[in-house]
């Protein structure tokens, strides 16, 4: 990490009194993990940071230590906004954009505070006070190892810190199986086995915890809803708000279900489609060179990384996946 950008960031942690660390809605592992280690590594520095989201995050992450200190705006809203207006320092973390933190935009926009943003996704925009945007890298959770070594503290990594950068780098890589090709990702991962984390343990809480309903759900999204496009080398599925509801739907339960599609051979691009409240969620994987962080924000209005990436479309499931169906030919040359 550029030695300007933390010699300025260790000048405002200098002067700062309250400190808040926000990250994306509906976080996943990364999202906690980055935040969770930066929070226990402010600490250790005599800080009294915050953490700050705009919505919950799944059961499979909450054992880790510290979640339970995490302020959720859709339980705490008054609490949250507060804790961002009254902050002289706000971390922004693994997202770029400010409407990527949805109900708490506009408390960001207004806040006073000097922000400092370290994020890995494609195409940053510019409202932090400092940015360190890097996308050459598995995960902000790995920049954040980054930041607390470049601030000459990687004594202060401890097992807590950790296993929280562990957790955002293996459910940012799928387990080391892609976003994947870093040396430093192995290096850092070597640092946090030395903390004596236990690696078999993580993987057990993160993906071995799931309801009796998610499996069910899983299979049926393979048996009955995954439509197979093969001149486009395309797989999707889609689940209504019905089905949701059917299978028990809880915070989490989609999460993982889009990359089944990419272990069909000959396919390059999976997607899913999951029925919100006012909106579709779309998830977008690919294999090899088609970018679609690119067709995410091109189309979309979403954003995300080369091989994964995700838009919330204003639109009906019907005319949503038609619309994704109409641009596909467009890149019919990453599709062959
Ligand atoms: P997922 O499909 O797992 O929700 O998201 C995949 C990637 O795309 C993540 O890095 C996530 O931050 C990004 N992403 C998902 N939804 C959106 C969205 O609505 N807007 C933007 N800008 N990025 C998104
Ligand atoms: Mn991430």
């Amino acid at each position: 990490m550029e030695t300007a950008f933390i010699s300025q960031v260790k000048g405002l942690l200098a002067s700062a009194k309250s400190i808040v660390i926000i990250t994306h809605h509906n976080p996943d592992g990364d999202a906690i993990g980055a935040s969770l280690a930066l929070w226990h590594y402010l600490k250790k520095c005599d800080h009294k940071p915050e953490i700050v989201v705009s919505s919950d995050f799944p059961d499979f992450y909450k054992w880790m230590k510290g979640a339970d200190s995490i302020k959720i705006a859709t339980k705490e809203r008054a609490l949250c906004e507060k804790l961002i207006a009254e902050a002289d320092l706000i971390f922004c973390l693994d997202f770029n954009m400010p409407d990527r933190i949805e109900s708490l935009t506009d408390s960001l926009i207004k806040a006073k505070a000097k922000i400092v943003l370290i994020d890995h996704h494609q195409a940053p925009t510019d409202f932090a006070t400092l940015t360190h945007s890097q996308t050459n890298t598995s995960s902000t959770s790995e920049l954040i190892f980054d930041f607390i070594s470049g601030m000459g503290d990687e004594s202060k990594v401890d097992v807590d810190i950790a296993t929280a950068i562990y957790v955002g780098i293996i459910t940012d890589t799928g387990s080391f199986s892609y976003n994947c090709d870093y040396p430093n990702t192995y290096a850092v991962t070597s640092k946090l086995f030395a903390q004596n984390i236990n690696g078999e343990e993580i993987h057990h809480r993160v993906y071995n915890t799931f309801s009796e309903s998610r499996l069910r759900l899983l299979g049926y999204c393979l048996s009955q809803k995954l439509t197979i496009v093969p001149e486009l080398a395309t797989a999707y599925i889609s689940i209504t708000k019905e089905e949701m509801k059917r299978f028990d739907f809880s915070n989490g339960d989609s999460e993982g279900i889009v990359n089944y599609g990419l272990t069909i051979k000959g396919v390059k691009l999976a997607a899913l489609f999951s029925e919100r409240t006012g909106h579709i969620k779309l998830s977008l994987r690919s294999y090899g060179n088609l970018n679609v962080g690119v067709i995410a924000r091109k189309h979309f209005d979403g954003g995300g990384h080369k091989n994964a990436s995700g838009a919330n479309i204003y639109k009906s499931l019907d005319e949503a996946i038609a619309e994704f169906l109409k641009i596909l030919p467009l890149y019919k040359e990453y599709l062959a």
